[in-house]
């Protein structure tokens, strides 16, 4: 059977851009969204190399220390030319000593495609895994995907990671230069979310 996650869902993220995006997507449902920083919970550590994986550590770890629903997504972009690479250590490719620089992270992909050769357009796919899980220990799996080419340089202002550097199929802008919602639209998440919503909140 089924579980209802209303009205109130913990969202297990600390990062700005996701909550805003999940937030946006899940507005029209009247589920109240509590982020785990307001709870005063930690990030857990995502030790899995699977974005099912870390997305199950971090939902079950919100709920279990809320007891309420938590909704968490791992996400990541993924380089056919790189054998998927960073994907699920597309976080961690933007980590340096003063903290995360996603400029960076853009070359790198950028660097990393050039240096095994890969022929342009470079293709990617953007993937998102949510995770529902609930304070009786059981969860629900729902993933997204969206294909597309790496550009460069980056372009576009909006958004946020390497949405600058991504060009959706069927779309002559990237992630960052689409603006009035249509990223939320079409992306990986979004994906992941209507499958959510089919399932739970219709
Ligand atoms: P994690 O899921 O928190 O481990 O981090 C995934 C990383 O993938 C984020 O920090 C972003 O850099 C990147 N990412 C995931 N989704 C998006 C997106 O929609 N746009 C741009 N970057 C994204």
């Amino acid at each position: 059977m089924r579980k209802s996650i209303g009205p109130k869902l913990v969202i297990a993220t600390h990062n700005a851009g996701k909550l805003a995006e999940i937030s946006a997507l899940l507005e029209p449902f009247g589920v109240e969204i509590v982020p785990a920083a307001s709870f005063g919970l930690t990030e857990p550590e995502e030790t899995e190399d699977s974005f099912v994986g870390n997305a199950r550590i971090k939902a079950h770890y919100a709920a279990q220390a809320t007891d309420l629903p938590a909704l968490a997504d791992d996400s990541g972009i993924c380089v056919d030319a790189l054998d998927g690479a960073p994907g699920v250590w597309t976080a961690d490719w933007a980590e340096t000593p003063s903290g995360r620089d996603f400029s960076l992270a853009m070359a790198r992909t950028w660097e990393a495609c050039k240096a095994v050769g890969a022929p342009e357009p470079r293709r990617a796919q953007f993937r998102c895994t949510l995770v529902i899980a609930y304070p009786d220990g059981s969860d629900e799996v729902f993933e997204g995907v969206m294909p597309g080419v790496l550009v460069w340089p980056p372009r576009g202002l909006h958004g946020h990671g390497y949405d600058p550097m991504f060009q959706p199929d069927g779309y002559d802008q990237t992630f960052a230069e689409m603006a009035g919602g249509l990223k939320n639209q079409i992306s990986h998440r979004a994906d992941a979310f209507r499958k959510l919503v089919a399932c739970l909140l219709t």
